[in-house]
């Protein structure tokens, strides 16, 4: 056996081929657990992207969905020209379905499907819902999504691109959440939601973030930073460092800096006050839509991962957001979602707020591409200008 699943609330041991989703005794959430912490990291370099950790990923056998998630690129940008913080970022807007949500989406469609899925459900109005759909398709597993019916066109033609069905209800991303576990309750479609109250083996999929950024810049970084929405991402990215370091890979661990936007940030309120994760009443509208959720379900997981790595949290407003997008676009040619370069905007505001000291390697995880949300860069039509049809006025024009 490769791995057991645990249970976070009453810590009993279920067997990987129990197949199991949450805890039958107490429902609360699983975890993943390697038998052996020692098996070394990258021992399947033959495999493609993130499946080359195969030993650190909750499948049995090699028959998984893939098309090529992962192996992203890990871009430095230097140092800041005002003083001196070492920037890298990793760039996950060049996944198969453009963020970094096909990693959870190759492994968790794939596990449904080797214990014999009849098909994937999930809810999500974000990113969760094309990366799930596009792997489906691939693995050619029937997929439904659920999204609330308020939600613009524009947000699910790329799901229903891939073949899946979308199913608009007339309720909340919450009641839709809720209708995703009574399908996987009642029928034998698997809930493939990202949170890690419904699915353990999306996790898996994510901390190959950590694994790729150590391969890569082969050495332990100071910080980095990641985007909390539903807080999974950064779960993970926690648990793949403490995986490094139980294996005996790695001495120590990066100290994780969480971003939100300031108007939706339920986890940085709780770590700058009493630790205790609140429902937000009213959330203001933010640029990073796919990062605003009122209560982040991996909430008080984040929280102990940024503990443990003697990590901060931080918000941040919508200028420093856009401020942020701009600058990787016009600077770098990185095209980022807002929710994405949430983690760039953190990076710069901790140091000048001093928690980031002079000379410290970051690395900022840059969720998702631009073209996700290009409605988001109409600041660009500044650059655009009309002429008569003639050479002359156009010369007059090149500067
Ligand atoms: C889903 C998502 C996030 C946040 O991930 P959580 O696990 O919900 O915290 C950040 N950025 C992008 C682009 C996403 O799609």
């Amino acid at each position: 056996m490769k791995y057991q699943l645990i249970c976070q609330a009453c810590n009993k041991i279920f067997s990987s081929e129990s197949g199991l989703y949450t805890c039958p005794a107490c429902q609360s959430s699983l975890r993943v657990e390697y038998v052996d912490p020692r098996t070394v990291f990258n021992d399947h370099n033959h495999l493609p992207g993130i499946w080359k950790y195969f030993s650190k990923l909750p499948l049995e056998s090699e028959s998984f969905i893939s098309m090529g998630e992962g192996s992203t690129p890990l871009l430095h940008l230097g140092n800041r020209t005002s003083s001196t913080i070492d920037i890298w970022v990793k760039n996950e807007s060049l996944n198969p379905t453009g963020t970094y949500k096909d990693r959870p989406a190759s492994v968790s469609v794939s596990k449904a499907k080797e214990l014999g899925a009849k098909g994937v459900v999930v809810a999500s109005d974000g990113n969760a819902a094309p990366a799930v759909a596009a792997y489906a398709a691939k693995g050619d597993v029937p997929c439904i999504v659920l999204m609330p019916q308020k939600t613009p066109e524009l947000r699910y033609l790329q799901a229903a691109a891939y073949g899946a069905k979308i199913i608009l209800i007339d309720g909340s991303i919450n009641d839709c959440l809720d209708i995703a576990r009574e399908i996987a309750n009642k029928t034998g479609y698997h809930n493939c939601c990202t949170a890690n109250t419904v699915n353990p083996y999306q996790i898996e999929g994510n901390k190959t973030l950590s694994f790729e950024i150590l391969d890569q810049l082969l050495e332990v970084p100071d910080w980095v930073a990641v985007p909390v929405g539903g807080g999974g991402v950064l779960s993970a990215v926690g648990k793949g460092f403490q995986e490094m370091k139980k294996s005996g890979r790695i001495e120590r661990i990066p100290r994780i800096l969480a971003v939100q936007a300031q108007n939706c940030a339920p986890l940085v309120a709780a770590f700058s006050g009493d630790g205790v994760i609140r429902k937000l009443e009213q959330v203001q509208d933010t640029i990073a839509i796919t990062i605003a959720l009122p209560y982040p379900p991996d909430g008080e997981m984040a929280l102990d991962y940024i503990k443990q790595s003697n990590g901060h949290a931080i918000a941040v407003t919508e200028e420093e957001i856009m401020s942020s997008v701009f600058h990787l676009s016009g600077k770098h040619g990185i095209l980022s979602e807002p929710s994405g370069a949430v983690s760039f905007s953190g990076l710069m505001k901790a140091h000048d707020q001093g928690i980031i000291q002079y000379g410290e390697k970051c690395v900022a995880i840059l969720t998702g591409s631009g073209l996700k949300t290009i409605e988001a860069f109409k600041k660009g039509l500044e650059n655009v200008i009309s002429v008569p049809n003639d050479i002359e006025s156009v010369l007059t024009k090149l500067n």
